[in-house]
């Protein structure tokens, strides 16, 4: 049985009083809500101060990215020792943002999954088609690829830590959602990638969420597809309510 897992992406948004803000209501929102992995990533600003919200409450922390080096000259960059220290234990990456504007690939995807397992926390591994990828027909070939490379080399105990999004690239922050079944027939060929790598059983543990424009009101037909274990939510996920209604629909 797979636990459902909503995460809310906040990105570039919040900071540190909004942030504390948010978590307060969203706190008070989903305090009795349970058998659903609740999680939110704000900005790095925000870690430490979150974190002090949702320190023994039902919400769980992530960050939106890192950089796979634990320390050095590397300006700019955190690592995950860091984010650990800021009470994380999820980390989002290779979200689409981060391939289009910021040259992630599936090698540095596979570098900081890899570094983040190594510190016992989990990744979130975003892969997904833009919309040219789908109308052209290579939406499996593109999953295939940003699957593979981002799980390269993982052992079946590393893949059980991963969360996989698949979030197609024309569905984020567009209003266009994939339909309940186009997310499932990808989902379901995500999992057939992992069985063929690892196994049946492996395969059948992995939470495998779906993102692009989820809301309230598409959330629950989303998640009652048998291989879709939750959502990576942008928008939504910066009000309280609708994130928690969200929440509340994954059960
Ligand atoms: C995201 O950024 O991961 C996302 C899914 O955004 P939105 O829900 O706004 O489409």
């Amino acid at each position: 049985m797979r636990t459902p897992i909503i995460a809310g992406n906040w990105k570039l948004n919040k900071t540190i009083s909004e942030a504390v803000e948010l978590t307060t209501e969203l706190k008070d929102l989903v305090t009795a809500t349970n058998n659903v992995d609740i999680v939110v990533a704000p900005p790095f600003t925000a870690l430490d101060a979150v974190n002090k919200v949702v320190k023994d409450t039902n919400i769980e922390l992530a960050a939106q990215d890192v950089y796979w080096e634990d320390s050095g000259a590397f300006t700019g960059e955190v690592s995950v020792p860091m984010l650990k220290d800021a009470g994380c234990e999820y980390v989002i990456v290779g979200h689409s943002e981060r391939r289009q504007f910021f040259n992630e690939t599936n090698e540095s995807v596979n570098l900081k999954a890899n570094a983040v397992l190594s510190h016992d926390m989990k990744p979130i591994i975003c892969v997904g088609e833009l919309l040219d990828d789908r109308e052209a027909g290579r939406t499996e070939s593109v999953i295939k690829n940003h699957v593979s490379g981002a799980v390269e080399k993982l052992t079946s105990d590393a893949l059980l830590s991963c969360i996989i999004a698949y979030e197609p690239v024309w569905a984020i922050g567009t209003g266009k959602t994939a339909t309940p079944e186009q997310a499932q027939e990808v989902h379901n060929y995500i999992r057939n990638i992992l069985k063929e790598t690892y196994s049946d059983e492996i395969a059948s543990q992995v939470r495998i969420q779906y993102g692009g424009s989820v809301k309230p009101e598409n959330a629950a037909e989303l998640m009652a597809q048998p291989d879709v274990d939750g959502a990576l939510v942008g928008g939504a996920s910066l009000q309280a309510e609708s994130f928690a209604q969200i929440v509340k629909n994954a059960i």
